[in-house]
């Protein structure tokens, strides 16, 4: 049984209790879902089981759950059917986030988002390229630290 905090949305979605919610994909202790308001005809959520708080509580040792969550995104948008070489892919970082549970927003394709969501999903989301290569701010693009 996963560790879970009562009343915690994605906690009651990841474990199959939300009846609204399908989800897409059960696997290694993480569930796929899509967002309630997609941004574009592909876009996701990857999260974990167990209750994690958001991504500034991860720390190296959380690097490997990191890639897990990008590269069963990476496969769920590749079964899906998705374009795969235009992938937006992040964690928001507090305090921008509506649920405090670690959740990794999987989207496809970027040139589809509208401005909104764009200027959404890049100012609020740290933006996962190599998890390990710590923090660094290029053109925009955000890379997660863990430190
Ligand atoms: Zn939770
Ligand atoms: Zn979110």
């Amino acid at each position: 049984m996963a560790e879970t905090k009562e009343k915690c949305i994605f906690c009651r979605i990841a474990n199959g209790g939300d009846d609204t919610t399908r989800i897409l994909d059960d696997r290694d202790n993480l569930v796929i879902f899509k967002d309630i308001r997609p941004a574009t005809d592909h876009h996701y959520l990857v999260v974990p089981k167990s209750h994690m708080e958001d991504a500034k509580h991860l720390s190296s040792k959380d690097i490997p759950l990191v890639e897990k969550l990008v590269s069963h995104g990476q496969e769920f948008l590749e079964e899906q059917g998705a374009d795969v070489s235009d992938v937006r892919m992040g964690f928001h970082w507090p305090p921008f986030h509506t649920v405090s549970h670690l959740h990794l927003h999987v989207i496809s394709p970027q040139r589809e988002m509208g401005w909104i969501a764009k200027r959404h999903f890049q100012t609020r989301l740290v933006v996962v390229q190599n998890p390990r290569l710590g923090h660094e701010a290029t053109q925009g693009t955000w890379l997660i630290q863990l430190s």
